[in-house]
């Protein structure tokens, strides 16, 4: 399990890579089993046990987001979870698509965020941040950017990539004729408008490198966790 810290060093954003196991094999109905790796890894990065619940959504590349402030037993379909309940643990699984963590240190607001392109011509993140500071009243919201597929790899043509060059600009797309898209320079781009600082961003690729489950590499059923905790007292 990779940690990155806010800056607060209370805030983590965690994320698993293909040796910490396929996330979605962990699940027994709706709860993360708590004998599994993936729990483990977690609870180690957050200093505590148990005394906290991981909270997933069903992603399908929309533009929800839903607060959590209890364990869900029907899990709602949406591709953000915002948080104001540290106990809570906002998680998305991905495999090429874009994971987002996202922390308010001032009220301790946790939220993660799966966007493909979909969700983010959608407006998924901003939803995301939208909510954090005019429902539950961040004022400084941190950004991590989780492992996704690179801009060498993500070939994208079509009338999909009108879609997105409309929405984000011409400049997040690269190569010879701007054939490939950036989904970081697009990320970095809503984080700008909405005044978000990032803090980190993994680098390596889901596709090109060996570390994380691709869903374009094979991997269609595997997935990667990414979530933000705060550390236990
Ligand atoms: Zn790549």
């Amino acid at each position: 399990m990779q940690v990155a810290y806010f800056s607060d060093g209370q805030g983590i954003c965690f994320y698993s890579e293909r040796t910490d196991g396929d996330t979605c094999s962990m699940y027994h109905g709706h709860k993360l089993s708590t004998e599994s790796a993936c729990h483990e890894g977690i609870a180690s990065c957050l200093g505590q046990s148990n005394g906290f619940e991981v909270i997933r959504v069903a992603q399908y590349h929309s533009n929800d987001v839903v607060e959590a402030s209890h364990f869900w037993n029907d899990v709602p379909q949406a591709d953000g979870i915002v948080s104001g309940d540290r106990s809570l643990v906002p998680t998305v699984m991905v495999a090429d698509c874009v994971p987002v963590g996202l922390y308010d240190k001032t009220k301790g607001i946790t939220a993660a965020v799966h966007a493909g392109w979909k969700g983010l011509v959608a407006g998924v993140i901003e939803n995301a941040i939208d909510f954090m500071t005019a429902q539950l009243g961040a004022s400084e919201v941190e950004a991590v950017i989780g492992p996704h597929i690179c801009a060498r790899c993500y070939e994208f043509i079509g009338p999909e990539s009108q879609i997105v060059a409309k929405s984000f600009g011409s400049e997040c797309f690269v190569g010879e004729d701007h054939s490939f898209l950036d989904l970081s320079a697009c990320v970095k781009k809503i984080f700008d408008t909405k005044g978000v600082s990032m803090i980190y961003e993994e680098k390596d690729c889901t596709l090109c490198s060996e570390r994380f489950f691709s869903y374009r590499g094979g991997d269609t059923t595997q997935r990667i966790i990414l979530g933000v905790g705060v550390v236990g007292e």
